[in-house]
């Protein structure tokens, strides 16, 4: 049996399908986040597609940590939020850069953690989900898990050859350290 048709299997009993409830992309209220976190791929590929630039899809992960030598950082984007939810939430409730979302978009509610099936909280839990739906789900976790973890290795290659000055902030990404203001 493939990773796909195993983790499938895990999948196929949960159930699940999209309501359009909007709720995984709005915040639910004034603590509410709502963080969806995007890769430096993933932004240029939405780039390419929208014509918009960097710092109009994405912002800083909002978690600034102290530099050994001065400055601060942050070590991921996330998609840009109106008051209520993100930016390419369209009024219909449907994703208007649905062909090149984010792999967490694609696999929310599902993910990989540490090899095993993680599910969230979300009201399309418990539905039907069709057979062809949990192998696809199954194969985007499991993509969604290998881009996440060649991420993180080639952060951790940036992060420690990063250099910033005091008063300096920055995003650490797998593509460099990119200054802020
Ligand atoms: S990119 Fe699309 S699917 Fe992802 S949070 Fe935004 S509106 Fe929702």
């Amino acid at each position: 049996m493939t990773p796909t048709h195993s983790l499938a299997d895990d999948i196929r009993p949960t159930g699940f399908t999209c309501l359009m409830c909007g709720g995984c992309c709005s915040r639910g209220g004034e603590d509410d986040g709502m963080l969806v976190l995007v890769s430096a791929p993933e932004i240029r590929t939405i780039m390419d597609s929208t014509g918009l630039a960097w710092d109009e899809i994405a912002e800083p992960y909002p978690e600034w940590i102290p530099a050994e030598g001065g400055g601060q950082f942050t070590l991921a984007w996330c998609l840009r939020r109106t008051e209520t939810a993100c930016i390419f939430l369209g009024d219909d409730h449907r994703c208007m850069i649905y062909p090149v979302r984010p792999l967490i978009c694609r696999t929310y509610p599902f993910a990989l953690e540490e090899g095993r099936l993680s599910v969230y909280a979300c009201p399309g839990i418990g539905q039907k989900t069709i057979c062809t739906e949990a192998e696809q789900i199954a194969e985007e976790c499991i993509q969604r898990d290998a881009a996440e973890a060649t991420d993180a290795e080639r952060t951790r290659e940036v992060f420690m050859a990063m250099d910033l000055k005091p008063n300096e902030y920055a995003v650490v990404d797998s593509e460099g350290v990119k200054r802020i203001g």
